[in-house]
Parts: structure tokens; sequence; C-alpha cells
């Protein structure tokens, strides 16, 4: 598993229906952690040129039609095997073959109006991330690790600590760091808490 970066698309026919917050957090809740974003509108021409692989296609007019008839956010997710594990979450093109849970199976409206997009392989995610971004508006950067359950019983300088820690060391995806954080906050926990009784 590496960490990778894709292109995630909330279509017209979702952020019309006020469905982002929804979308992001089914996303989050997977373990992908948006990077970047922002909330554009597209000329069809630009709808154009984003699906410029469908030209040929007869859905081609009207999917631009449709991409182009309201605001749409655009980001980009971060996580491991984020490529395929977005697509997932995203489930099929056809909302109807799409598995239960999905994205498009619980919000889509239809084939062309279904709420979400995202990258099918590490060469389109490159492409479809640099139509949108510039490499200044990627975060390079990830949240710190959560550490939820000792979080808690930390004594609060302790816990501080622990944080600013975690954020100037956190290096996204690694898998020693993440084995490293984790044996240290378990440590943490183990010498603090049987003085933290009530
Ligand atoms: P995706 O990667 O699952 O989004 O699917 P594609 O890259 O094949 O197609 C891009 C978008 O075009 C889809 O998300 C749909 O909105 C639309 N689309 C694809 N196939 C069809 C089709 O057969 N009919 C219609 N109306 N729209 C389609």
């Amino acid at each position: 598993m590496s960490v990778e970066k894709t292109l995630s698309i909330i279509k017209p026919d979702a952020v019309k229906r006020d469905l982002t917050g929804k979308i992001i957090a089914m996303l989050e809740e997977k373990g992908l952690r948006v990077v970047a974003q922002k909330k554009i509108l597209l000329s069809k021409e630009q709808a154009g040129s984003f699906y410029a692989v469908h030209r040929e296609r007869p859905f081609f007019d009207e999917l631009c039609e449709f991409m182009s008839s309201g605001p749409i956010v655009v980001q980009v997710l971060q996580g491991n095997s984020a490529i395929e594990l977005n697509r997932e979450i995203m489930g099929a093109t056809n909302p109807e073959q799409a598995e239960a849970g999905t994205i498009r199976k619980v919000f889509a409206l239809s084939m062309t109006e279904n709420s979400a997009h995202g990258s099918d392989s590490p060469e389109t995610a490159r492409e479809e991330i640099s139509f949108f971004f510039s490499g200044l508006e990627i975060l390079q950067f990830c949240h710190p690790i959560r550490v939820s359950v000792n979080n808690t019983f930390l004594p609060f300088p302790l816990r501080n600590s622990l944080k600013t820690l975690l954020y100037k060391r956190c290096s996204c995806g690694s898998k020693s760091s993440s084995i490293f954080f984790a044996v240290l906050s378990s440590a943490i926990f183990i010498i603090t808490c049987p003085s933290m009784g009530p």
C-alpha cells in the first residue's frame, strides 16, 4: 500500500443539493484526507477539455452541459491507495449498479448526474490534479496521527506536548513513523494512566 493523491470532484447535482459535507464525511471516514480544495464554476469549454477523452462518446455534450450547469467542488485527496479507495467509496458509474453505501448509490440521480468523480489511474490522477491545482495549492502536510483514547487520559500539559511532537514529526503515510507514534503514545498512556484515577 502506498500513499497516493487523487482528484475528486463533487459534481453539480450534489453541490446543488447541499451534499458536499456529507460526501466529504464519507471520504474522510474511510481514511482519505483533503489536501487541496476549491469550489468553482466551469465553462462548457473547460468541462469539455477536462473530459476530452470522452469527446467522441454520445453522452459528451450532455456531460459538458451538466458539468458546467452549477458549481463543483474539486479536491485533492491523499491516503493509502487513494485512487482505488476513492473509486470504491464512489461506486460504479451507473448508480443502479453501484454497491450499497457508496456515494453514487446513496446520492446519484442518473448516469450523468452521478454526484462524484475520481481519477482512475496514477497517470490520470497526476494530469487531473494539475488541470485544477498548482503545486502551491496542495498541502504538503497531513493531520497528526489521532491519539484518541490515550489522549483523553493524558494530563493537559503532557497532551499538548504530545500533540506538538506529533505535528512536528508527522510524515504522511510513513509506516515507521506511525509505528513509532503508536508505541510512544501507548507508552505514555501506560506510564500516566495509573496515576489518573478519579
Ligand atoms: P467514471 O470514471 O465512473 O466517472 O466514468 P467515465 O470516466 O467512464 O465517464 C465520465 C462520466 O461521464 C461519468 O461519471 C458519467 O457522468 C458520464 N457517463 C459515462 N458513461 C455514460 C453513459 O453511458 N451515459 C451517460 N449519460 N453518461 C455517461
